[in-house]
């Protein structure tokens, strides 16, 4: 990703007429990209090192709405997360052009956004609405897809296990709950070589790499349905919880102890 010359009256329009309504950005997701934006790329900058606070002051939001605007924006595509600490966040800042498109049809009905049926699941664009991101993140079960620790709100964010760089789609088949650190460290990595380098590193033992590379090739051959129906409340409102939702995915029921972080 190279930072060629840009122009800039050319990027606020695709911004305004393009990415906006693709992506549909709130006001505060909004605020957020354009400010990191304003001092990334715009600067010359690919990447951007910044803390919550820095970007409360800059954009006049508390930080609790600016923290989930970033966690958004990274689930969305716009931001590539690079690194979080404690200091705060690098990501990599995509331009319009180069964030890979959510819907190309336009803006996605609520309800299919929240009940999508089962025959539409298959070209669904898992990364466009929050109960979608909320399913994969369930089906999940809590764990990092490749390492299996044990993630909260704050530590999870989503893997593309193709990298969108190698036309990787935002499908329920190729979207992974993941920690922060093996979304970094995997990279454009494959992910059966990156499981592999878990495993050299005793991150995973060898029975786990097994399993993990089954559900690999579970996920790929789309056994591994999120269930829509079971996303939080706030996610899914009014939609009936299955009472045993795993029962559908048999490869999912592998047993692996809950690693502390
Ligand atoms: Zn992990």
């Amino acid at each position: 990703m190279k930072n060629k010359t840009l122009n800039a009256a050319l990027i606020w329009k695709q911004l305004e007429d393009d990415l906006v309504p693709r992506l549909r950005l709130n006001l505060v997701e909004r605020a957020v990209y354009y400010h990191l934006l304003r001092h990334s790329r715009l600067e010359g900058k690919l990447q951007l090192r910044f803390s919550i606070q820095w970007l409360t002051r800059g954009i006049r939001l508390s930080a609790a709405p600016a923290r989930q605007a970033v966690r958004t924006l990274v689930d969305k595509g716009a931001l590539r997360l690079v690194e979080r600490t404690r200091a705060g966040h690098v990501v990599d800042v995509l331009l319009p052009e180069e964030i890979r498109s959510q819907s190309p049809d336009g803006p996605v009905p609520s309800c299919l956004a929240r009940r999508p049926r089962a025959a539409g699941i298959e070209e669904a664009d898992f990364l466009l609405t929050k109960p979608r991101r909320a399913a994969i993140h369930a089906r999940e079960r809590g764990l990092c897809f490749y390492c299996l620790t044990e993630l909260t709100p704050r530590t999870r964010c989503l893997d593309h296990v193709v990298p969108l760089a190698r036309r990787g789609k935002n499908s329920y088949r190729n979207l992974v709950s993941s920690c922060t650190e093996c979304n970094t460290q995997k990279g454009e990595t494959a992910a059966d070589d990156f499981l592999r380098s878990l495993c050299r590193r005793r991150r995973i033992t060898s029975a786990e790499l097994a399993g993990r590379l089954r559900a690999l090739d579970a996920l790929a051959a789309g056994e591994l349905r999120p269930d829509l129906l079971s996303s939080p409340p706030q996610a899914d409102a009014g939609a009936r919880k299955p009472s045993r939702p795993w029962k559908r995915f048999p490869v999912w029921r592998e047993s692996f102890p809950r690693k502390a972080r």
